[in-house]
């Protein structure tokens, strides 16, 4: 019998899931049974996603910078890398305010609902705006002088690092390729060789993809706030799912155009990783399926996915950005306030350095709102208007956010001749019981 391919798999798992926890919670003790029993297994799976980010954005970071031979094709890369990664959240945050500003989904928020949802979640709100005050606090040049670790133990230790991560792979990439080869070369082996065993880490960690999102999902399910509560803020999330959707066409639209790669070949490519980062809302738990799939299933030369999509998982946010800019507009309507069009300007300025300074983790979008809502004089305690349905939206935009990644790294992959037809690996390739 044929195998069901990976994503319908994951997509079975998914349905399962939420199909499972409505089932559960019609029982006194369903609830409390998903998180003891079901949960755990949901939290093993982004775990061990999470636990193979570091060593392969070291791995693999090392060999595809010390691969190029040549430093100025590494500058060539990242400036191209960085100027699109721009351009595309620019588009984003523009998408996002137009669709807010057509359709004004704060306008229909009664006086009623608006003082229900800011009570209900008034604490949640608070602690969000705390996170973000003390980001706010530091220096102008605080984000660059956090990109240079004193310890790359340290750095590695934390997930929250990866552009310390980063950064010390690149530069160690640039000591190996001006060292004489004779010293380089086991060096590099060494290094293609443990890229090789954590590529195939992903391959066995992606056998449980389908039960991993079953007990996600179950988990989020159970945990979710009630029905009524979506229903007054359905309007605003239309505008966020309508502005992600354009966006995705966008970038179906750019592969095109540039790669002359169909949308369905992109798609097929990256669903897999798209619905887990659905199931976790973490683009950096992400990452290893996204480079593995960009790599195996768009054909995009690992020089290039080894460069490209570690930086954008880490400052390339589309998704948030698009979200930051609508949640503003929409918190502003709510309480009655219009903005001209420099206020709006001022949006796309913030909402793409937000998006920037976001880390790739469930909600962290949400905190980096508060920066914009406050530089654009928004009162900040809107943010508990919509918290009730902001991890069903966060999910939606680390989809948009790592299909961004994906496609500026086929992009960038045609600029300099690094796409070509895909090579397929399976988990068992070399493996002869
Ligand atoms: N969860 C998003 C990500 O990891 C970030 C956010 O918008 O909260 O990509």
């Amino acid at each position: 019998m044929k195998k069901l391919e990976l994503h319908w798999q994951i997509l079975i798992g998914m349905l399962a899931g939420v199909l499972f926890a409505f089932i559960m919670v019609q029982f006194d003790w369903g609830a409390k049974f998903v998180s003891d029993w079901i949960k755990p297994f949901g939290n093993i799976f982004i775990n061990s996603l999470k636990l193979i980010a570091v060593p392969l954005i070291l791995a693999s970071l090392i060999k595809g910078v010390s691969d190029l031979k040549d430093i100025s094709k590494l500058s060539q890369m990242g400036g191209r890398t960085i100027g699109i990664y721009i351009v595309t959240t620019v588009i984003a945050v523009s998408i996002g305010l137009a669709v807010v500003n057509i359709i004004q989904p704060g306008k229909s928020i009664s006086e009623e609902t608006r003082t229900q949802l800011v009570e209900n979640y008034k604490g949640d709100a608070d602690s969000r705006i705390a996170q973000a005050h003390k980001q706010e606090e530091s220096g102008p040049l605080q984000a660059l002088e956090d990109i240079v670790p004193s310890n790359i133990f340290k750095a590695a230790s934390d997930n929250g690092n990866m552009l310390q991560v980063i950064f010390f792979a690149i530069f160690f990439g640039i000591g190996l390729i001006l060292i004489p080869e004779e010293q380089s070369t086991p060096v590099k082996k060494f290094f293609d060789g443990f890229n090789e065993v954590i590529l195939k880490l992903i391959d066995l960690i992606m056998l449980a993809a389908p039960f991993g999102v079953f007990a996600l999902l179950a988990a989020l399910v159970v945990e979710s706030p009630s029905l009524d509560l979506f229903k007054a803020l359905a309007w605003y999330a239309l505008c966020v799912i309508v502005g992600l959707f354009l966006m995705i066409c966008v970038y179906l639209g750019f592969v095109w155009i540039f790669t002359k790669k169909s949308p369905s070949f992109f798609l097929k490519g990256m669903s897999p990783a798209q619905l887990l980062a659905f199931s976790t809302s973490s683009s950096a738990a992400t990452l290893p399926v996204t480079m593995e799939r960009v790599e195996e299933h768009l054909g995009v030369d690992e020089e290039v996915t080894s460069f490209v999509l570690p930086i954008g998982a880490t400052i390339n946010m589309d998704g948030t950005s698009l979200y930051q800019a609508v949640a503003a507009i929409f918190i502003a309507q709510a309480f009655g306030m219009d903005l001209d069009l420099w206020a709006q300007l001022g949006i796309i300025v913030t909402a793409t350095l937000a998006s920037i300074g976001s880390a790739a983790v469930p909600g962290a979008g949400m905190v980096m709102l508060v920066i914009v809502l406050s530089q654009a004089g928004i009162p900040e305690a809107g943010l508990a208007l919509i918290f009730a349905v902001d991890r069903p939206l966060d999910m939606c935009r680390t989809v948009v956010n790592i299909t961004g990644d994906a496609a500026v790294s086929m992009m960038v992959a045609k600029s300099v001749d690094k796409l070509h037809d895909p090579k397929e690996r399976k988990w068992d390739d070399n493996y002869k019981a």
